[in-house]
This record gives structure tokens, sequence and C-alpha cells, in this order.
């Protein structure tokens, strides 16, 4: 997984879904809120990833969930805002639990 600067690496039995919802909180909990994409769109971010692993519309909130990702990586003022969707672009995607249709499901 990318990390916000570097590369993060797991065993198979970590749940990548978790970790991108971490990734998301850790923004919503650390942003200084001077900027709407950060400060909103982490809160709403862990939002949509919470209704992804519970299975709730899978395909329509991964696509809201990607366009909210592509406004806070263009459209933050600092690092904290625009990196966050790196981690989250590359967990979600290579989970196995994320194939469309299919309802995500934390391990935690
Ligand atoms: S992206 Fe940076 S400036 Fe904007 S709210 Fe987050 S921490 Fe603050």
């Amino acid at each position: 997984m990318l990390g916000h600067g570097g590369i993060v690496v797991f065993d198979d039995t970590v749940d990548m879904a978790a970790q991108a919802r971490f990734a998301m909180e850790f923004c919503a909990i650390e942003s200084c809120g001077k900027c709407t994409p950060c400060r909103i769109g982490s809160t709403r971010g862990v939002e949509l990833i919470d209704k992804i692993i519970a299975g709730e519309r899978t395909d329509e909130h991964m696509a809201i969930l990607m366009d909210l990702c592509e406004v806070m990586a263009d459209a933050s003022l600092c690092a904290m805002g625009g990196l966050t969707p790196l981690p989250v672009r590359s967990a979600l995607p290579t989970s196995p639990r994320t194939s469309p249709g299919t309802p995500l499901r934390s391990t935690a």
C-alpha cells in the first residue's frame, strides 16, 4: 500500500479496507481545518468507506469515494489532505473484498 511518503508492506492477513478507513480517519483527526477538501472530505471519506464495508450500494459509494479522492488530491492546500488519497486508492482496489458488487467485510 502506498503511504503518505513511502510504501507500507503487510502480510495477507491484513484487512486493506480497514487500512483505507484508517488513512481517512487519520486525516479527519489530524486535519487543521483550513481547507474544505481535507476537513470535510476526510470525514465524508470515512463515512463512505464504512458504507462500502457494510455492503451498502458498494459500486455507487466506491465511485463517489474515488471522486472524493480526486478532489482531495487536487484541491487540498497541503500534503495532509492531498496525499491521503494515496493509501486509500492503493488499498481498496487491491483488496480481495472490493470486487464490484461485493460487500466489504472488516476482519477486525
Ligand atoms: S490539507 Fe492541509 S491545510 Fe487543508 S485542512 Fe488539511 S491539514 Fe489543513
